[in-house]
């Protein structure tokens, strides 16, 4: 049905909204305040308070102005008497049973309307809207036992006034069902799980419901975080590439707690267990918070930054003097903003005069970059997280959203509620792949040949988009003779996956319109990484889902800000936006702006840097918020290069596993402590904010990326990030109407070519970004991975993450996640467990040609049997001692996803593990 424009009178205004607009919609962008209780905008309108009743000419009664659909002549009154006294007199009887030292703390000075932005108790708010410090009524109050046995979220159901928005926004936003009522009449009450407790039921802690709680019955206890606070900032997640907006809220110069941002764009008003709570580690007692420099027998001494930088400066002049600028190398931070990693590599270009810069994406979504630009020209994502919302179809690939990206994990999920099919192919029976339509459960290292067996059936059964292909693709007759060989039956045979499975998946997927693929790094940490992007991007070509919303092919970047510091050029082989160091004219540009020669050749990748290392080539690294003793792959290998340098500076805000071997640490700052941007998966460039300053001597990064680069004897006139900004844009013509005062609370999705261009939400409409305008279909074989099971090392190893954690766990272990997810557990079938002899919390050794390491199992049908899983967020495992050095060819990503091991039971009696090893969320899978 179409909407319509009406006119209605609200307190004397005359107005216009659409007619599905319900009053309160309406009274809000007035900024009227209606007092609500069981409102919330994220949520499906419930009515139940009866505390937003405001008065309409003509009605029988006051209405509730949160479920009234505005109509044409509408007369409407807020402060109507009759509408004020029958919601006055519900608030007062919800206060009979609401504790009067709970109403009566902290409360502050109300304003004119009374609705004290400050105070995040909304029922205090509404109690001193109608003037009300206690209610007329006696009578008996529940008295419940307080549960505060989970790390971050408080129950106390003695200020529960039972509007339902925990139980709704479990359902709602997260999509978990982990809440509802029990009970009847007065004995109705909110359980979690079975009436068991927030950290024994299915919750996965993203706290929707804390964040809902108009009351203090659900809050992070500690932190109080539902009293008054001094300031909130409005900043964006730094743990992963959905890119959440996050209201900070300080008090005492101190963050106390960290609500989702209702209007942020990526993640409308949700977050999850990491970016809500895990913010304590800023804190934490082991922050650098002095520069260090290493003594002669091998201990650490505080120094001046004075002294720090002075030494690392005066040791890097001295190597480049002696050995040239190519004997030093910088890793650069994915984690950091756009702003630090543009100057980094502008130091590194233009002060010492190499190439040597890299980022993580090396080791995550490197394959992303140069498959997407290979295919369809441009190394982002095709489209937007808000296309979940409309497409017919998901294919989620090598990714497993709900624990590694949860807020679009959740929305995934919402999509698959409202009806949207969905296909899962990964070798793990992941959260999706138990609601999916169709899993394809193949074998680790297989993607090629699955998509190429799909690519198969989607043209022998003739589902491909003819009119597409022929209008704006490139190479359609080779790709399509290529792809005889993959019937289902032989694609069967090397993938493990039933041909009538793959049949299945190729016609649901085509058949929709639209549909989306969102793929991760099961896709990309393959030998064939870069090919496995390429063929998804094939699938997409065929079926004409490009160029429109609800389709596309989209990376689910790993950390925050893996797209931006790539996008900005902290890359060997690319300046700004892709461009090769080798086009004159960009080069040119720079040199131009900069004042200094920039050499031509490209630079190292980071494998490279370890192996020039070990050759005593290269004498020099500055490894910026990066841990790559721990999450680099084949550790053995890059502690020997680590050990083989004249000079290792780690500038981050802990003592990392890589700092073992430093000469000189540099204490930087969390995301909480400065102001830049990061780019999302979505090529969404949007602002970090300072919300608190960098504890003890620490400093902001740009700042001391700022000092070194002047120490190096090339100043540069950058005052703030906002400036370093402007002349990203300047140089950059993707970015050319980016500035820290156009994104706001919004930002921009990439490209966005002029001042007052909108962003571009949907890459590709008409046309490619490739040279000739075409997408370019690919063909290619499948290869068999480095690695395959044998007599010796039987079990295939696939890594990932957990939920709680984020990558090398810095920042989680740091902090309540810990409680939730203690260890790195092997997940192994029960078959395997079975004949291994191996049980749940039993301590196993798993074994490569590289190494072993031990941790507990975990017996579970989560993998397959042959398979098993092991995360990489603890130090004490060393996961990444097994993982080997077999690489995509192309862009050196290694192939951190098949690893051939044995497993086996470590004999004798061993501690258990600090909780059971079914772990988190175990329901939820077996
Ligand atoms: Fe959002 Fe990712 Fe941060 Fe979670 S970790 S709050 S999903 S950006």
């Amino acid at each position: 049905m179409k909407r319509r424009l009406v006119t209605l009178t609200i307190d004397g205004r005359e107005v216009q909204a659409s007619d599905r607009a319900t009053i309160l919609d309406v009274a809000r962008r007035e900024g009227l305040y209606v007092p609500t209780l069981c409102y919330d905008a994220r949520l499906a309108s419930f009515g139940a308070c009866r505390v937003c009743m405001v008065g309409v000419a003509g009605a029988r009664g006051p209405v509730a102005a949160c479920t009234t659909p505005v109509r044409e002549g509408m007369v409407v009154d807020t402060k109507d008497p009759t509408a004020q006294r029958v919601a006055r007199g519900v608030v007062e009887l919800v206060l009979s049973d609401y504790p009067a030292d709970a109403l009566a703390r902290d409360a502050r000075v109300a304003g004119d309307t009374g609705h004290d932005q400050t105070d995040r108790n909304e029922l205090r708010q509404v109690a001193r809207h109608f003037g009300l410090a206690k209610s007329r009524y006696e009578g008996e109050r529940h008295t419940y036992v307080k549960d505060d046995r989970h790390p971050y979220i408080k129950m106390d159901l003695n200020e529960c006034i039972m509007c339902g928005r925990c139980v709704r926004a479990c359902d709602e936003i997260q999509g978990t069902f982990a809440l509802a009522f029990a009970g009847r009449g007065w004995d109705t009450k909110i359980v979690a799980g079975t009436d068991s407790s927030f950290a024994d039921s299915a919750c996965v802690s993203c706290g929707a419901c804390v964040s809902t709680c108009p009351t203090g019955a659900l809050d992070e206890g500690a932190f109080k975080a539902k009293e008054t606070i001094d300031k909130t900032v409005t900043t964006t997640c730094a743990y992963c590439g959905v890119g959440c907006s996050l209201d900070v809220h300080v008090r005492g110069g101190e963050v106390v707690a960290i609500d989702p941002a209702l209007e942020g764009p990526s993640n409308l008003g949700h977050t999850c267990v990491k970016g809500r709570f895990a913010h304590q580690y800023a804190r934490a007692s082991d922050r650098l918070t002095s520069p260090m420099m290493r003594r002669t027998d091998g201990t650490w001494r505080d120094a001046s930054w004075d002294e720090a930088m002075g030494f690392v400066a005066e040791r890097l002049v001295a190597i480049k003097e002696k050995h040239g600028p190519d004997a030093i190398a910088f890793i650069s931070s994915s984690r950091c903003t756009n702003e630090e990693n543009y100057i980094l590599m502008k130091l590194v270009r233009a002060a010492i005069g190499t190439n040597n810069i890299d980022n993580c994406s090396r080791v995550c979504h490197s394959p992303t970059s140069a498959g997407l630009i290979a295919s369809l020209g441009e190394s982002g994502g095709t489209n937007s997280f808000a296309d979940i919302d409309v497409t017919e179809c998901l294919f989620v690939t090598g990714a497993n959203p709900t624990e590694g990206h949860p807020v679009i994990g959740a929305r995934m999920k919402e999509a698959r509620l409202r009806g949207a099919k969905l296909i899962v192919a990964d070798p793990r029976r992941i959260e999706l792949a138990a609601m999916a339509d169709v899993h394809l459960q193949l074998r680790p290292g297989t993607n090629v040949a699955l998509y190429n067996g799909l690519a198969h059936v989607i043209v022998r059964d003739d589902l491909l988009d003819l009119g597409f292909i022929a209008n704006r693709a490139a190479g359609f007759e080779a790709y399509a003779e290529h792809l005889r060989g993959y019937d289902p039956k032989k694609v069967e045979s090397i993938t493990g996956v039933p041909a009538k499975l793959i049949e299945a998946a190729a016609h649901l997927y085509a058949t929709s319109k639209p549909a989306a693929i969102f793929y991760g790094l099961g896709v990309t940490e393959q030998a064939q990484g870069v090919s496995g992007v390429r063929c998804l991007a094939n699938l997409c070509v065929m079926t004409g889902n490009l160029g429109k919303a609800g389709s596309g092919s989209n990376p689910l970047r790993g950390q925050n800000n893996v797209q931006g510091s790539s996008d900005v050029g902290a890359l060997p082989t690319y300046l700004t936006m892709y461009r090769k160091m080798d086009d004159d004219v960009t080069r040119h540009a720079f040199e131009a702006k900069w004042g200094r020669p920039i050499q031509k050749q490209r630079g190292l990748m980071i494998p490279e840097m370890f192996d020039r290392a070990i050759t005593k080539d290269l004498k020099a690294m500055y490894v910026f918020g990066e841990d790559i003793a721990q999450t680099d792959p084949n550790v053995h290998h890059v502690e020997e290069a680590l050990k083989a340098l004249d000079l290792l500076v780690v500038h981050d805000i802990f003592e990392n596993v890589t700092a073992r071997f430093a000469h000189v640490m540099l204490p930087g700052s969390s995301f909480l402590e400065k102001t830049g941007t990061f780019t999302n998966a979505e090529r969404r460039i949007q602002m970090v904010n300072e919300a608190v300053p960098p504890p003890g001597e620490a400093r902001r990064d740009l700042d001391i990326l700022l000092d070194l680069s002047a120490r190096l004897g090339y100043p540069m006139p950058h005052r703030s990030s906002a400036d370093v900004m402007d002349e990203i844009a300047e140089l950059t013509p993707h970015w050319a109407g980016v500035s820290h005062e156009r994104l706001g609370k919004q930002g921009l999705q990439w490209p966005v070519p002029a001042k007052d261009h909108p962003g571009t939400a949907v890459l590709y409409p008409d046309h490619f970004a490739t040279p000739n305008g075409r997408a370019n279909l690919f063909a290619v074989d499948w290869e068999a991975p480095g690695e395959s099971a044998s007599d010796r090392f039987p079990f295939i190893l696939i890594t990932g993450r957990q939920l709680a954690h984020y990558n090398s766990g810095t920042q989680t272990r740091r902090t309540g996640n810990l409680e939730l997810q203690p260890a790195d557990l092997v997940e192994l079938h029960p078959t395997d467990a079975e004949r291994l002899g191996v049980a749940d919390d039993d301590l196993v050794e798993i074994e490569s040609e590289r190494g072993k390491v031990q941790t507990w199992a975990c017996v579970t049908t989560r993998v397959a049997p042959g398979n098993v899983f092991l995360s990489f967020h603890f130090p004490e495992v060393k996961t990444n001692l097994l993982t080997s050095a077999n690489a995509d060819p192309l862009t050196s990503c290694p192939e951190y996803k098949v690893t051939a091991v044995d497993v086996r039971k470590v004999p004798g009696v061993h501690a258990a593990p600090p909780v059971t090893a079914k772990g988190f969320r175990q329901d939820v899978y077996d």
